[in-house]
């Protein structure tokens, strides 16, 4: 499978580029990367901190996409609409793992599906979605006086929040008690914020140092707390778990796909 990387120079891209290289099966066709950008010309297997892989760092996204059976896309959500779009109108397959589109940008994705196959998930580590799947579990069998509250804590760069994989948490809660985050969701609390109402799903954001990412999601009812954590301690789970997807999505016909799928969950 011919997979190619765009943001291929970010945190994530760089992991990427190991991750490909290093999976049986797959082949790095490309990386690209803003036309600014610093390390356009070098050498993607040293970018990413190993040997050279005799393929370089480019800007040109559209040969990219015609190279490659699948792009790897963890970049920014306005680049990542631009790139759904370009997915369906070259055939090549999307795994999209950029956080925080807004509902047009959504829009975007759920339109080239009908055109190609695309994985979306606000997390790719095998952990976190076993967790989605317990999380909704658990919201199903504790009774609503059972207040939820997600916590999560990224590095100082991250520029959404909640997180993308916090929002999930908060989707799979949600689904689990029958109702739509949209509308219990409480994202920001500041000054005199009136008792928690009843059935309301908390958020909780904290940003520093380099924190991979961590989420807790707690059950907090009268005299007893339930608390069940994930914490990364690498991107690397996110990039195997990408790369898994890629290997996966190369053969599924259009629609929109979720690492459940991929996972079999
Ligand atoms: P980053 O800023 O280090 O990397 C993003 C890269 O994309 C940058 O190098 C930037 O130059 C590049 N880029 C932006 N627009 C581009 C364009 N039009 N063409 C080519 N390259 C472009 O960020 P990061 O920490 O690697 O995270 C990237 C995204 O992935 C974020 O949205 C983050 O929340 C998300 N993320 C998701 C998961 C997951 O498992 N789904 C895990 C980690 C991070």
């Amino acid at each position: 499978m011919k997979i190619g990387i765009v943001g291929a120079a970010g945190r994530m891209g760089r992991m990427l580029i190991g991750a490909v290289l290093a999976a049986e099966g797959a082949e790095l066709a490309g990386g690209v990367e803003k036309s600014s950008h610093q390390d356009q010309g070098r050498d993607l297997g040293e970018l990413a901190g190993f040997e050279p892989c005799g393929v370089k760092l480019s800007s040109d996204t559209r040969a990219l996409f015609e190279a490659a059976d699948v792009i790897i896309d963890f970049t920014a959500p306005a680049a990542t609409a631009l790139h759904a779009a370009l997915a369906a109108d070259t055939g090549a397959r999307l795994v999209v793992g950029t956080t925080g589109l807004d509902v047009a940008q959504q829009q975007t994705i759920a339109h080239a599906a009908q055109k190609t196959a695309l994985v979306q998930a606000a997390n790719y580590s095998v952990g976190v979605n076993v967790l989605l799947g317990l999380v909704e579990q658990m919201a199903r069998i504790l009774p609503e006086s059972y207040d939820i509250e997600i916590l999560e804590m990224h590095h100082h760069h991250k520029v959404d929040a909640p997180s993308g994989t916090a929002l999930a948490l908060g989707h799979a809660a949600a689904a689990g008690r029958g109702v739509k985050l949209d509308d219990v969701a409480d994202k920001v609390r500041d000054g005199i914020t009136g008792a928690r109402r009843l059935g309301d799903i908390g958020f909780a954001t904290l940003r520093g140092g380099d924190v991979v990412g961590d989420h807790t999601v707690m059950f907090a009812g009268a005299g007893e707390r339930v608390e069940i954590s994930h914490k990364a301690s690498s991107r690397e789970i996110f990039a195997s778990g990408a790369v898994r997807a890629a290997l996966w999505v190369g053969g599924q016909k259009p629609g929109l796909y979720s690492m459940k799928d991929v996972l079999g969950l």
